[in-house]
């Protein structure tokens, strides 16, 4: 009889691998045998089973395909007494039995995890991710963050292995390897795969690490130095490689990824790698020219006011902007001024002011204009 993996899993016949692996766990962790009711024992294994069957087929292409095509008759032996013979699941119910619910994720990955997690069940490090943030000063020079992590990290006292002490596995000989066979509607295969038993260790732990619970990794506070270089952007991350979570049974560690913030400048406007920013100058200054002394990212700088600079003239400080993050080039800055206009002035700045006025133009506005 055939059986309807979508309708078990509750998914509809296009479901992407996510929908899949989603439905799955959610039904999975449902059905659980450690969870059934004492009178509902066999009932839960049996649904159980069936739920793996169906992810079994559905998380692999080549299984689906076969199956879309022929249906879960094509899976069953000669005799079909167990049903789906082409994944072990008198592995996955020992597993199960032996490991409880810790090792759900393992079994979990078997199924899902691809060919590497089907090769041995360790699973990579969760990366994490990092907000920090820094001054127009910190992307001038470069700066180093001391930031601090809580997160999963090797268990010092069992090495990450979870137990102290191991046992050659007795399933796979110390081996590692299994031999088992697959019966498909092409033939038979034998095929080599890691033992289930010990992942492919070929040694099973004989105590539970009282550190960490026998998970191998534990959460811990750690301060980790990250040098971020001159000329960073607003939202960039930098990823320090192996710094994210450990990972579990000799999987690698993630990475952790720092994602800059640049705090806004109560003086400079900053564009690309150029820095912008206003000054005010006096009339006097406009008019009579002046060397006046600026701000600049670095220190303080001379920037030289020309006689006659109109307001809002744009003066450039060649290479007085940001470093450049992928090159030895600096921006600029580019300096604006602004003719202030006084209200209030000194009797004596007033009388100054009322002479200029009374001084003849040497050629008026309206003789320029009507001649
Ligand atoms: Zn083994
Ligand atoms: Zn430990």
């Amino acid at each position: 009889m055939s059986k309807d993996y979508y309708t078990l899993l509750g998914v509809s016949k296009n479901a992407g691998k996510d929908e899949i692996k989603k439905a799955y766990k959610k039904l999975a962790m449902k059905y659980h045998p450690d969870r059934a009711p004492e009178d509902k024992k066999k009932e839960y294994e049996e649904k159980f089973k069936e739920i793996n069957e169906a992810a079994a087929v559905l998380s692999d292409d080549k299984k689906r395909q076969q199956y879309d095509q022929f249906g879960s008759d094509s899976f069953q032996g000669g005799g079909g007494s167990s049903g789906f013979q082409g994944f072990d699941f008198s592995d996955v119910m020992s597993q199960f039995k032996s490991g409880g619910f810790g090792d759900f994720e393992n079994i979990f990955d078997q199924l899902f995890g691809g060919r590497e997690g089907r090769k041995n069940s360790s699973r990579k490090g969760n990366d994490l991710l990092y907000e920090t943030e820094i001054t127009l000063e910190d992307v001038a020079q470069g700066v180093e963050k001391n930031i601090s992590l809580n997160k999963l990290e090797h268990c010092p006292q069992c090495h990450g292995k979870g137990a102290l002490q191991f046992e050659q596995c007795h399933h796979c000989h110390g081996s590692g390897q299994i031999k088992r066979t697959q019966r498909t509607p092409f033939g038979i295969f034998q095929q080599t795969g890691p033992c289930p038993y010990c992942h492919g260790k070929g040694e099973l732990a004989q105590d539970s690490c009282s550190d960490c619970g026998g998970e191998g990794v534990i959460r811990r506070k750690k301060n980790i130095d990250v040098s971020i270089p001159a000329g960073v952007e607003e939202g960039m991350r930098l990823r320090i490689m192996g710094e994210g979570e450990a990972g579990y049974n000799g999987g690698s560690s993630g990475n952790l990824y720092v994602l800059i913030h640049i705090a806004d400048h109560p003086i400079f406007e900053r564009e690309n790698d150029n820095l912008h920013l206003t000054i005010p100058i006096s009339f006097t200054q406009a008019v009579l020219g002046d060397e006046i002394e600026v701000p600049t990212i670095a220190g303080k700088a001379i920037v030289t006011i020309p006689p006659g600079t109109q307001s809002e003239t744009v003066f450039r400080m060649r290479e007085k902007g940001l470093p450049s993050l992928n090159s030895k080039n600096h921006g600029d800055q580019m300096v604006k001024v602004h003719l202030e206009v006084p209200t209030k002035l000194t009797k004596k700045q007033k009388e100054l002011l009322l002479q200029l006025k009374e001084e003849k133009p040497s050629r008026s506005f309206l003789q320029r204009v009507f001649g």
